[in-house]
């Protein structure tokens, strides 16, 4: 489960976040590209917006549920 308390620096205030245990692996930024975007450091993604409407929120789950580091966190 993903730790708010350990937030990658970049993401955007708001329930959805990405945290250290990132591995950059690209998966949330296919699947959510207008949410998601990988660090200029190509170390980690981070949450570039929060979803808004209901295609980018199911996205968004998505992401959160396959992330195989379990970096995703919607309760921040
Ligand atoms: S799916 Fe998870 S491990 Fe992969 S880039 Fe996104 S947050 Fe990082």
């Amino acid at each position: 489960m993903a730790d708010k308390t350990k937030k990658v620096p970049e993401n955007v205030s708001g329930p959805y976040y990405v945290d250290t245990e990132c591995t950059a692996c690209g998966l949330c930024t296919d699947d959510a590209p207008e949410n998601f975007e990988m660090a200029e450091s190509g170390d980690n993604a981070y949450v570039k917006k929060q979803p808004a409407g209901d295609d980018e929120k199911t996205s968004c789950e998505s992401a959160r549920e396959s992330c195989p580091a379990d970096a995703i966190g919607s309760d921040g």
